[in-house]
């Protein structure tokens, strides 16, 4: 494996980057964030006559979580419609899967209608059993045929060394490769008179009519409507992250022989599940798995997830070659299993969120895109009351009170000690929590041994970041804001990063 982590898609296009805001400007919707929610939702309204600008902290857009994901097109719920329809009733779980086929119909339209080359693909999805996984499938069939969806049982999935025993086969999902697709989603906007902002940090948004978006350099974009498309929202109202749960997931890249593996997605009925598909490279064919997901900022053995995520599969498809890439990310669980999307929480008539992924974001974020575009352009949607972010979640009450308990108890970390005693005991290029007194510090070590020396104090809501010795990061176990070795935000809702400790 590698020594550093890269995602598989990276991909340098100038068109992904665009000058940062430098003025005070006025749109007809302001979009803040361009992954693949946000340019989806920006490229929507331009198609329909709006003055759109989108604004990204990151020097190119897509540079987000899409950049990290995995890319299966799925319209089958990850937390099993079983469980969706237990929580949210039958008609719910039947609209759910009709909203994520509806992402996938709609980007399979915009891809033949700009035609836009980014290898898409229709690909059948199976979903098969892990240990003990044979009553969940048997659960899940009993759901499914309930609600008339269109799925097959076979005997075991097309793997070519192992079967594992009875399968459930969907079809009409589908892949494509994100970056190749939303940079051109991105020229597009651009062409239609829409305009892209890197390099620009928003860090406040006032509602109203107009709401008025402000940058941490001091500039305005003032709009009919803001569209908070940052993946997790920074300014949307406390009470949404009640509602958010982040957990980091994992995935490696290995070569295999091209046509070695049947171009689908797999998935199996462990928890956390693992999720297979194959990805032509620019030189290689491709098998991506995932999986190994756990809370973010509550665990810091990356590097035996990655190695348990390819023994998992090599005993799967021996006939791999080396791991190419490796990395991972944030995905952010609903206590129902299905995203926020809409008009944020709290009155604020022309403020729209699209969050909650619940690890399906590539559909999330375009049926989001789509939903809310719709609510802007005062069109209905009959999926605005499955998403809704201000809804009720009495059937989840369990999972949200699990979540939060969790929450409150990383709050405990500000009583316990540090991990080390001073930075002499942290190797070079790896960080550590040390205690002074009342307060705790993120002590982070540079290769060449100059310490870095920051508050642990995560600037959102004051929980105790923790290394990441994976990705080099520091995460914040509460709200899965994440900083990069040196404190500077990589992740909200945090729009500040860790505070620097000046030695005297
Ligand atoms: C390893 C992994 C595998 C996955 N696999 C799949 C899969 O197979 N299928 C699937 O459907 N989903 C998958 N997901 C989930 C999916 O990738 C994400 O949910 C999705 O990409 C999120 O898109 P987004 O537009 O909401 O957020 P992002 O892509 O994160 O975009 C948000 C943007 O907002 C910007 N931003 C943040 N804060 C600010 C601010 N204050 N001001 C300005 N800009 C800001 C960021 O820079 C970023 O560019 C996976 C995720 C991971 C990590």
């Amino acid at each position: 494996m590698p020594t550093t982590t890269s995602s598989v898609w990276s991909l340098d296009n100038p068109i992904r980057t665009g000058a940062p805001l430098a003025g005070n400007t006025r749109y007809d919707v302001g979009v803040i964030g361009g992954g693949i929610a946000g340019l989806t939702t920006a490229y929507l309204l331009a198609c329909e006559g709006k003055s759109v600008v989108v604004l990204d902290a990151k020097p190119a857009v897509a540079g987000g979580e899409t950049e990290f994901t995995t890319a299966h097109l799925a319209w089958v719920i990850d937390d099993r419609f079983a469980r969706v329809a237990l929580i949210r009733g039958d008609e719910t779980a039947r609209l759910a899967a009709k909203s994520h086929l509806t992402a996938i119909d709609l980007i399979e339209e915009i891809i033949k209608r700009e035609n836009i080359a980014c290898d898409f693909r229709r690909t059948d999805g199976y979903l098969f059993p892990g240990t003990d996984g044979n009553d969940i499938i048997r659960d899940e069939v009993v759901t499914l045929t309930r609600l008339g969806l269109i799925f097959e049982r076979v005997d075991h999935v097309p793997f070519p060394a192992v079967a594992t025993g009875p399968a459930l086969r969907f079809p009409d999902n589908g892949q494509f490769h994100p970056l190749k697709y939303l940079s051109d989603i991105a020229g597009l906007i651009r062409k239609k008179g829409g305009v892209i902002h890197t390099d620009t940090q928003v860090v406040k948004v006032e509602n109203g009519s107009p709401c008025v978006a402000h940058t941490k350099l001091g500039h305005t974009v003032t709009a009919g409507a803001i569209v908070i498309a940052t993946n997790t929202p920074f300014d949307a109202g406390p009470s949404l992250h009640f509602k958010l749960a982040a957990y980091v997931t994992y995935a490696i890249a290995l070569e295999v022989p091209a046509g070695h593996v049947s171009p689908a997605l797999f998935w199996d009925t462990e928890d956390p599940y693992h999720y297979v598909r194959t990805a032509h490279g620019t030189d290689a064919e491709f098998l991506i798995v995932g999986g190994e997901d756990h809370k973010t900022g509550q665990a810091q053995d990356q590097q035996e997830r990655w190695e348990r995520l390819e023994a998992w599969a090599r005993k799967r498809f021996p006939e791999s070659g080396p791991a190419r890439h490796h990395w991972s990310g944030q995905v952010f669980e609903t206590p129902d299993g299905l995203g926020l999307i809409g008009r944020a929480p709290g009155f604020r008539d022309n403020l729209y969120v699209i969050t909650g992924d619940s690890g399906m974001g590539m559909t999330h974020g375009t049926l989001g895109a789509r939903l809310v575009s719709d609510l802007i352009l005062g069109r209905t949607n009959e999926f605005a009351g499955v998403y809704s972010p201000s809804r009720w979640m009495p059937g989840a009450l369990k999972t949200l009170l699990e979540e939060n308990a969790n929450l409150a108890a990383q709050y405990g970390d500000w009583l316990t000690g540090g991990e080390v005693k001073s930075a002499s005991e942290i190797p070079n290029g790896h960080g550590a929590i040390i205690r002074h007194g009342l307060s705790k510090s993120a002590v982070y070590k540079d290769d060449k041994g100059q310490v870095h020396e920051m508050s642990a104090v995560c600037p959102h809501l004051g929980g105790i970041v923790q290394w990441n010795p994976g990705e080099k990061s520091w995460d914040c176990p509460c709200h899965g804001s994440r900083f990069s070795c040196k404190g500077d935000v990589q992740h909200g809702p945090a729009v500040e990063g860790l505070k620097a400790i000046e030695k005297t």
